[in-house]
């Protein structure tokens, strides 16, 4: 690639700052001082700013126990962002693998590999995500046969036509539930125990697929191993 585009690819220089900064002289490839931006660079040249060795990142996958009181959104807004909470650089270049609402906490997937995540959403996979329900209502006896078999067939949730895909649900309580869905819909989980007239309080997504939070503490943020990436192609 070119050698401006390989500084604002792997610096937080723009291009029009790269071409500045080779202009003074600041950048060496292989030991030589190097001014045009248009000279071909790769993984074998070593390339220095001011003395500071430059390398590519690769396509990154990062798994994120979100807190609440966190987005998932590029933009800056109200709430930090699940981005502001990984400390790598070019942070900003992550996207959520999905979305978890503010006030949901659990498993959040973030890369830079486009194609893989829409492996991970596509309910064609068939990729369960499992989420951890705390509800406001009791939901036991013959209530909690109808949801069960309500879920399986799919509900049609306000503003939509078609029914959720199935979907399935277990209770560890009457009040603590555990909902495995192969969708992400807006607001989904919400929505599904609200068109059985109860209401979520409490929502937490403990898996997706084969992966699981294990021992990552909220706010804490891990790469995925390579057979972690694997699993989802
Ligand atoms: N369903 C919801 O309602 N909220 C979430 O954050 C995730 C799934």
């Amino acid at each position: 690639m070119r050698l401006d585009r390989f500084l604002s690819e792997t610096t937080d220089l723009t291009r029009s700052l790269a071409k500045k900064v080779l202009h003074r002289g600041e950048v060496t490839v292989n030991g030589e001082v190097v001014k045009q931006p248009a000279v071909q660079v790769g993984e074998q040249d070593r390339v220095l700013w001011v003395d500071e060795p430059l390398a590519l990142v690769g396509l990154r996958y990062i798994m994120l126990n979100k807190p609440a009181g966190v987005e998932c959104t590029a933009r800056r807004g109200l709430y930090p962002r699940a981005i502001d909470l990984i400390e790598l650089p070019k942070a900003e270049r992550l996207q959520t693998v999905g979305r978890l609402d503010v006030d949901t906490t659990g498993m959040v997937l973030l890369t830079d590999d486009g194609q893989w995540s829409h492996r991970v959403t596509s309910p064609r996979k068939r990729c369960g995500k499992l989420y951890r329900v705390t509800l406001a209502d009791p939901l036991e006896g013959e209530a909690l046969e109808n949801a069960v078999a309500c879920f399986a067939e799919g509900v049609v949730l306000d503003g939509e036509e078609k029914p959720t895909q199935p979907a399935e649900l277990a209770m560890l309580t009457p009040v603590d539930a555990e909902l495995t869905l192969y969708e992400g819909k807006y607001h989904q989980v919400k929505r599904m125990f609200g068109a059985i007239g109860n209401r979520v309080e409490g929502l937490h997504r403990v898996s997706i697929g084969p992966l699981s939070l294990g021992e990552l503490a909220p706010g804490k943020w891990r790469e995925l191993t390579d057979v972690e990436v694997a699993a989802f192609f």
